[in-house]
């Protein structure tokens, strides 16, 4: 057995990587960190989950020195989430050695980072785009750079930072060390390789990817709108702990809410989900008070979540590379993991496609789909808007008259992104009401209810009806 050891990686590291209970290296650290630790450029085809962090954390630490003023390696890195997480990976390595590690991404203040960055970092672990902000700004001088590594350089490329990734580069010495990760290999990534590097080891993690060895893949054809009686009827067997791809963030959303409607413990992450939140949302899933993460591609690029029993693919991506790269969060550290996608009759030639892609079958899901009635809208508190007097009486009466007052039901729902408040602003115009006549507003997913106090209703819904908003005819009827 190989150990870090006979990697040459120093004994600071290697007690480092025992805390953090890592006992021998994976393939990538094996074939890399020898060459790497000499100074020789890297050029890696390796995907996430296969110790390509340990690989260039060790090679950097075990390089540079600490305690520099400004920063003497630079990681660029697609998403935020990764720069933490990478961010915190070197802290981790860096135990014994003291070199200080900082995460620098956009979304939010520029102050603490450049703050930060005055202090004197040896590491710095950035998105593209905020870089950019950074050297614009001065207050990241790369002039000291002697380490370069794109990790997940294919994203960077998918996500347009070409350009910024050039600007950047243009202002790191010439003379350096670079390394570049990504996990599929196309002419613009190789091209960058070329411009960057000089004479670089390559390394391709092969095909059969430990990642991919402990899960066990199966697909299920199934029509488009009976994904969510599929999808439930799989979640329900097992509770397994889940992330749902979905190829659009606005399916995401729709399919996080309707999860939650049904009383699922979920949790969204795309690209339009604010920073902050996203932390949120991942560290509950971390810890399970989450079950079902939805999630899109790119946000879920790079996320080290371990111990994910399902990915399920709601829609199948268009690339089997990403169809790979997203398995690839389940059957980790050693713990099975399970696959399922959903395809759609037109898509049935993919599974062949990555049946040959992986070099592993994909079986049949057996099951009997479990049909679930739509849930019903939830009752929320308006607590702005509605007289407490007002909130007793319930909503849901079906004759349009509750407690003497009466229900519309208007075409907009939680699926438009409004809030009561927008909605009960959109009531009173298009219905001339004041405040006081406007009641308990109870949302759900495409439908809102509101109780209009003291005012005829029929009348309300008409007026309603009669009225746009947001450029779309209102359409309103009593219930
Ligand atoms: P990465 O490919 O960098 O995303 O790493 C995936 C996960 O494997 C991370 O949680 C690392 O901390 C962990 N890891 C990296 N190298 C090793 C190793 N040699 N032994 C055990 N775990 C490791």
């Amino acid at each position: 057995m190989t150990t870090f050891t006979d990697l040459n990686i120093p004994q600071d590291i290697v007690r480092a990587m025992n805390g953090m209970g890592w006992e021998e290296p994976t393939p990538v650290q094996v074939a890399a960190i020898p060459e790497g630790l000499k100074g020789g450029d890297l050029f890696a085809q390796a995907q996430t989950g296969t110790g390509k962090t340990g690989t260039y954390g060790s090679i950097i630490i075990g390089r540079i020195k600490a305690g520099m003023r400004s920063p003497s390696a630079l990681v660029l890195a697609p998403t935020r989430e990764l720069a933490n997480q990478v961010s915190e990976e070197l802290n981790k390595l860096s135990a014994y050695t003291g070199h200080r590690c900082i995460p620098i991404y956009g979304g939010v203040g520029v102050e603490p980072q450049a703050n930060k960055l005055r202090k004197g970092v040896d590491i710095v672990v950035a998105t593209p785009g905020r870089t950019r902000d950074l050297i614009d700004r001065k207050d990241l001088d790369l002039s000291k750079i002697s380490i370069v590594v794109l990790d997940e350089a294919d994203r960077m490329l998918d996500m347009g930072f070409a350009r910024d990734l050039s600007y950047i580069l243009s202002k790191v010495p010439r003379k350096r060390q670079t390394m570049l990760f990504s996990a599929t290999m196309s002419e613009d990534i190789r091209e960058l390789a070329m411009d960057q590097m000089v004479n670089p080891q390559e390394l391709l993690v092969s095909r059969d990817e430990p990642v991919l060895d402990l899960t066990t893949q199966y697909f299920l054809m199934v029509e488009r709108n009976a994904k969510n009686d599929a999808l439930t009827t799989i979640l329900d067997d097992g509770q397994p702990k889940a992330i749902v791809f979905c190829n659009a963030k606005h399916r995401a959303d729709r399919l996080a809410k309707k999860l939650q409607a049904y009383g699922y413990k979920a949790g969204t992450i795309h690209g339009n989900v604010a920073q902050n939140k996203r932390e949120k949302v991942i560290k509950e899933f971390k810890d399970g008070s989450i079950r079902i993460l939805v999630a899109t591609d790119v946000a879920a690029r790079g996320l080290d979540i371990d111990a994910v029993d399902l990915v399920l693919n709601y829609d199948v991506p268009n690339e089997t590379d990403t169809y790979v790269h997203r398995i690839g969060r389940t059957g980790r550290a050693g713990a099975e993991g399970t696959a399922i996608s959903f395809f759609m009759e037109e898509e049935r030639k993919m599974i062949r496609d990555i049946e040959v892609r992986t070099g592993k079958p994909i079986h049949p899901l057996e099951i009997t789909i479990v049909h679930r009635p739509e849930p019903e809208p939830r009752p929320h508190a308006a607590a702005h808007i509605v007289p407490r007097d007002s909130r007793r009486s319930s909503s849901r009466a079906g004759n349009g008259k509750a407690n003497g007052r009466n229900l519309v039901e208007i075409n907009f729902g939680m699926i438009d992104k409004l809030t009561k408040g927008e909605i009960a602003n959109m009531v009173k115009r298009g219905a001339n009401l004041n405040p006081r006549e406007v009641g308990l507003i109870t949302m759900g997913e495409r439908r809102t209810r509101i109780e209009i106090v003291g005012k005829d209703a029929k009348k309300v819904s008409a007026d309603l009806s009669a009225s746009t908003y947001r450029g779309r005819p209102v359409e309103a009827r009593l219930v």
